[in-house]
């Protein structure tokens, strides 16, 4: 049995590296994005890349998540940094409960009743390296980049995010922007 997830593993971790691989391959053939930050000005900083971050619309609201909870994009990260905890299904009514046992006992399928979206899409950006496989695998267009590079903090866990908590308080007013960076160009 050991040997069967051993070879599932195996295999699962050799996909990841060659869709990995694949994406590497083609940002290298693509012109330098980056620049010696902060010691060179950066002109287009809109165009970098932040953390993830879900994408809303699900059931055309726009802060709950488009993701299905199908976890590929969990699958696919070859940092292991995404952790998609599922909704349960609620608990049944008892008409429910009554309609389900006979359902059962004809023989019948039932289905999941449980809500697809996620009740938690843990993500931890310190062990992310912004490679964009997890993007690139969902099946529902339910992650992108932020724009947000200027993200620091104290402690690993000040970058361990639940990514629907975040969306969820994305409706909060924004934060103000950052100071502009100074163009200074000479190196420390
Ligand atoms: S971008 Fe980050 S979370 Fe997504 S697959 Fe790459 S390392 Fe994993
Ligand atoms: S973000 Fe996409 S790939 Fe990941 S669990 Fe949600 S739907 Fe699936």
């Amino acid at each position: 049995m050991n040997a069967i997830k051993e070879a599932i593993k195996t295999v699962s971790d050799l996909w990841s590296l060659m869709v990995g691989l694949r994406v590497t391959g083609k940002y290298f053939l693509e012109p330098q994005r980056t620049v010696r930050y902060p010691w060179k000005a950066v002109s287009n900083i809109g165009t970098f890349k932040g953390h993830l971050e879900l994408v809303g619309g699900g059931q055309k609201d726009p802060f709950k998540p488009r993701c299905i909870s199908c976890g590929m994009c969990a699958l696919a990260c070859p940092s292991h940094c995404i952790t998609v905890v599922k909704k349960k299904a609620p608990k049944p009514t008892p008409e429910e409960e009554k309609a389900l046992a006979e359902a059962k006992a004809n023989g019948e399928k039932t289905k999941d009743k449980a809500p697809k979206d996620p009740e938690k899409f843990v993500y931890d950006y310190s062990l992310c390296s912004l490679c964009g496989t997890c993007i690139e695998n969902c099946p529902a267009g339910a992650l992108s980049f932020t724009g947000n590079v200027y993200m620091a903090g104290y402690s690993r866990n000040d970058f361990l995010f639940d990514l629907v908590v975040k969306l969820r308080d994305s409706q909060a007013p924004a934060p103000a922007e950052p100071a502009a960076v100074p163009a200074e160009t000479s190196e420390a």
